[in-house]
């Protein structure tokens, strides 16, 4: 089973992304998913140390000072989000690949990061008015939240080339389909590699 391999999923927020990561997860694929730190207040179910790291702007500076942080965004106007370092060692110590979810210009760093180690996965929704309409069924988000994710996702769209295979998440199973067939093939046939400091 290999080890030490990256994959990148990235997109506006609810084209879809975090529903396909959860499927890769529960399969036997030995993903470790790289836990991100945010500024912004847990939601839904979500759970401190699964979901996300729920830190104080205050805190979040400090990891920044103290460099901390493979990469870092205020995705949202004073919403921080970032990948710890300590992430891709924890996970690459515990000998497994590394699952990261995070924004179009975070995925696109870390690719450039890593190269051809990473594969970079961008989920595309059918169109802007059906994101607008996931994330209103969603219910997760005030309207002005809402608002404010659709009109990033026109610029995050332009990211797109930066990526190296494009899911567009129309009907939910061709995408989870695709997904998994694009990242069997890339944890099959590229070596592994260590990650681990
Ligand atoms: P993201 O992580 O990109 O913000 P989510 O995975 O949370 O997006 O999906 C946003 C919403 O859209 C969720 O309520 C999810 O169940 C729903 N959803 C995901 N994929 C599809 C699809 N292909 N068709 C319809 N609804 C979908
Ligand atoms: P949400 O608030 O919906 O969980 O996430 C909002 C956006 O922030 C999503 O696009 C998500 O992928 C992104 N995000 C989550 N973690 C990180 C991270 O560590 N770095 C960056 N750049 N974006 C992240």
């Amino acid at each position: 089973m290999s080890e030490g391999k990256l994959v990148i999923f990235s997109a506006p927020s609810g084209a879809g992304k975090t529903t396909i990561v959860r499927h890769l997860l529960s399969l036997n694929l030995n993903f470790g998913f790289s836990v991100s730190a945010t500024t912004r207040k847990p939601r839904g179910t979500e759970q401190n140390g699964k979901d996300y790291y729920f830190i104080s702007t205050e805190e979040f500076r400090n990891k920044i000072n103290r460099d901390e942080f493979l990469e870092w965004e205020e995705v949202y106007p004073g919403c921080f989000y970032g990948t710890l370092k300590s992430e891709v060692n924890r996970i690459c110590k515990n000998g497994q690949n590394i699952l990261f979810d995070v924004d179009v210009v975070g995925g696109s760093n870390i690719k450039k990061y890593y190269g051809e180690k990473a594969l970079a996965v961008f989920i595309q929704p059918p169109s802007l008015i059906e994101l607008e309409n996931r994330l209103l069924a969603r219910s997760t988000d005030c309207p002005e939240m809402i608002r404010e994710r659709i009109a990033k996702a026109e610029h995050e769209l332009t990211y797109v080339n930066l990526f190296d295979i494009i899911i567009i998440n129309d009907q939910l199973e061709n995408a989870l389909q695709e997904a998994e067939v694009n990242v069997r093939k890339f944890l099959d046939k590229s070596p592994d590699w260590k990650n681990c400091k």
